[in-house]
């Protein structure tokens, strides 16, 4: 079973890659130490994921998003505000509303929906060969890659493509050089039911200790009004707020949304706990392998674009793979590993460097800096053009 390309790691972006190659005609193996169930139908576990217009396209084209099993919700306001736990938000605010796009910003999906519709479509396409749960040792030389499996079986690769993770073994194992930034942050993570509707509006709620956000969910039949967060606050104090008991955790989380427009909240199910840091490959390429995703870049959720960061690798790959595979060159050819590595690092590297400085700029209690980010925030708000400029950047159009 030779391929065209083997994916390593079949994650939101490793997953996504593998079916839009095969929509076009390319004969893909994809490979991940955990199981890949098809129909595996997991509990609410309250954590999802923003989608930006441009990679709910991509997911569209693999087949991926029609065979979500749950409904998304748009996001189609996003309040920015600045504040103190406790504090009414500062009077000078930011909002990105209707008016500044022709579409939603994004869509809420749960991280279990796209797992389902992933892995059920990686066993419906009939180019895919899905190798679960396996690991590989893969051999690479100019002429071609060679993937050995555990039980002994090998095949032939023209492309290796390593979507493994933050802790890509790949990676590391082709000695590509990682660089790490730490930023003394835990983020906890999970859904909140409210008294309110959230009408699709979301919120970045700045304080001293970190960013926290709020972020539409469609609704269920026992919590029609749902929401997740993603509460960002210093390392030491994090796990201690993530296992205070229900009560005294719902009054933090109101104290920290700057306003009273969703009421009383309740928490809902598990709450996730993960320390944050970016981090980011000194190049995406090496002999007849790629680095995509969280492999090659990861960056703080202070705006939701680290999985759409992958997928806009994802679109750029797919793009010049599916021409080099219909004119029938090399998929491993160093020319073409190159002309990735030129369209994607440089974006990917100028997104990593914007919300490390946000992060720094707005985790910070000092009167001074606090005056020059309210006046950035009010004035943004004030300058309807370059609102749609950052709009349309963040949807990735
Ligand atoms: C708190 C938090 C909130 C976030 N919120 C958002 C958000 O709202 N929007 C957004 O865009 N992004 C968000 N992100 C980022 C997002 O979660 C990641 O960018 C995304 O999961 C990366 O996907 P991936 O497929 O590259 O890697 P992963 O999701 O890490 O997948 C890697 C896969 O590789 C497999 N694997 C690993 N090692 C091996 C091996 N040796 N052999 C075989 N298989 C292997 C694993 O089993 C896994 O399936 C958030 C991140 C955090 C921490």
């Amino acid at each position: 079973m030779d391929v065209d390309v083997c994916i390593v790691g079949a994650g939101p972006v490793g997953g996504s890659l593998a079916c839009r190659l095969a929509v076009e005609g390319l004969r893909v193996a994809i490979v991940d130490r955990a199981d890949l169930p098809p129909m595996e139908h997991p509990d609410f576990d309250g954590r999802a994921y923003a989608i930006a217009a441009g990679p709910k396209k991509l997911l569209e084209e693999a087949g991926i998003w029609q065979a979500l099993p749950l409904s998304s919700c748009p996001i189609e306001d996003i309040l920015v505000t600045d504040g103190r736990p406790g504090e009414p938000a500062s009077s000078l605010f930011l909002e990105f509303t209707r008016a500044d796009a022709n579409q939603p910003f994004g869509w809420m999906v749960e991280a279990r929906a796209l797992r389902v519709a992933l892995n059920a479509t990686l066993h419906n396409m009939p180019n895919i060969t899905v190798l679960a749960p396996a690991e590989v040792k893969v051999v690479r030389k100019p002429e071609g890659a060679i993937v050995h499996l555990q039980d002994g079986r090998s095949f032939r690769a023209s492309l290796v493509v390593a979507a493994d993770g933050r802790k890509s073994r790949l990676r590391s194992e082709s000695g590509i050089p990682l660089t790490k930034l730490s930023y003394g942050q835990t983020a906890i993570v999970c859904a909140i039911a409210h008294e309110f509707p959230h009408d699709n509006g979301a919120l970045e709620h700045f304080l001293p200790a970190g960013p926290f956000a709020q972020l539409p969910m469609a609704g269920t039949e026992e919590h029609p009004y749902l929401s997740a967060i993603v509460w960002s606050d210093k390392d030491a104090l994090a796990q201690r707020f993530a296992d205070l008991p229900n009560d005294v955790f719902a009054r933090e989380v109101e104290r920290r949304m700057g306003n009273h427009r969703l009421g009383k909240v309740t928490p809902v199910g598990r709450r996730w706990v993960y320390p944050l840091s970016a981090q980011y490959a000194q190049r995406y390429t090496d002999t007849r392998l790629l680095l995509v995703g969280d492999a090659a870049h990861g960056i703080h959720p202070i705006a939701g674009q680290g999985l759409n960061l992958g997928f806009r690798d994802i679109i750029a790959l797919s793009d010049i793979l599916v021409t080099a595979h219909s004119r029938g060159d090399d998929l491993g050819a160093p020319a073409l590993l190159a002309c990735y590595q030129a369209r994607c690092r440089p974006a990917n590297m100028l997104m990593l460097a914007a919300t490390d400085t946000l992060d720094r700029l707005f985790s910070n209690d000092n009167p001074i800096i606090r005056l020059a980010r309210d006046i950035g925030i009010v004035g943004v708000h004030r300058l309807p053009k370059l609102r749609k400029a950052f709009v349309k950047h963040a949807m990735g159009l």
